[in-house]
């Protein structure tokens, strides 16, 4: 039984590597909704996809349902369980990396950390040590055992096509969902950052049909994140775009393993050099260095201050 789980990286891939559901986690944090007909109208959902992610979301112990009165009748709202909570630093890093590397036509919302005012950036750091800046190159992650790969589990539905997603300013995130949105691209991603360069590499780690492997080589090239350099054999590299989006890569590796439980020796285990720790990612205020809190920050977009990230249960 147990071999047949997905590693920790997969269950957490399954639960939020999905466009709409990282769609109505970010609207929870910014907007603090809550309520069905609320994600509806914002995100211009259909009710029943909605109704069928808040349904997975439920289960999948990232959404909490807490009934409530309106108009003499008992509905439902749903609010971030402490599990979902903790993801708010992975969508502030998701924003910094679009931000930097995504060019876009509507400028993105500004990033506000309350204690110095500043309207800022973000930086990494290794909470094990406190340093910051730590990039790609300061880290080195390895695999107990290629099961980290293991996350091969059938989707529970087809990922939604991004053209599909809105294009308001806060729904800033369409680069992002082409690799965290589909499992190949984001194993693909973790074995580059594990060192991988060949295809044939990457199929024997991965175990992946060579049509998919090249598909998704083909579309990381075309997105900048990884760079072939020709030859007989060709190597894929990570380019400065693909080693920038580490920090997404680190939040998401390091709040699954904190979550979930997959067969032994499938975790991926990250280090940071400088300290010799494991690397726990952690944001600090590119302003004044300060380590940002989900609650001392806020975004502000072109017309409207949104509140603190703090709709919690
Ligand atoms: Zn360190
Ligand atoms: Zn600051």
């Amino acid at each position: 039984m147990s071999a047949e789980r997905p590693s920790a990286i997969g269950q957490a891939l399954l639960a939020v590597g999905d466009q709409w559901t990282l769609l109505i986690l970010q609207r929870a944090f910014l907007l603090r909704l809550r309520r069905f007909a609320d994600w509806r109208d914002e995100l211009g959902m259909s009710e029943s996809v909605l109704a069928n992610r808040l349904k997975e979301m439920v289960a999948g112990d990232l959404l909490r349902p807490v009934p409530y009165r309106e108009q003499g009748r008992t509905r439902t709202e749903y609010r971030l369980t402490g599990r979902a909570v903790e993801l708010w630093p992975l969508l502030v890093e998701i924003w910094s990396w679009e931000r930097r590397w995504v060019p876009r036509r509507h400028g993105l919302p500004e990033l506000v950390h309350d204690d110095c005012g500043s309207r800022t950036d973000v930086e990494l750091g290794c909470a094990s040590c406190g340093r910051a800046p730590v990039t790609a190159r300061d880290t080195e992650t390895v695999r107990q055992a290629a099961t980290f790969a293991q996350v091969t589990v059938a989707r529970l539905h087809r990922r939604t096509v991004r053209a599909d997603a809105p294009r308001d300013p806060l729904s800033y995130l369409p680069e992002t969902f082409e690799l965290l949105g589909d499992r190949w691209s984001t194993v693909i991603l973790a074995a580059a950052f594990l060192g991988l360069r060949r295809f044939a590499d990457f199929q024997a780690e991965l175990g992946v049909a060579p049509s998919v492997l090249s598909s998704r080589l083909r579309a990381f090239t075309e997105l900048g994140v990884l760079e072939a350099e020709e030859g007989a054999r060709p190597l894929y590299r990570l380019t400065q775009k693909g080693l920038g989006f580490f920090g997404i890569f680190a939040f998401v590796v390091d709040w699954a393993q904190r979550w979930y439980e997959g067969p032994p020796g499938s975790d991926l285990r990250i280090t940071h050099r400088d300290c010799g720790g494991p690397f726990v990612p952690y944001l600090r205020c590119g302003s004044c260095g300060q380590p940002l809190t989900r609650t001392g920050v806020h975004f502000v977009t072109a017309d409207r201050r949104l509140p603190p990230l703090a709709q919690t249960g």
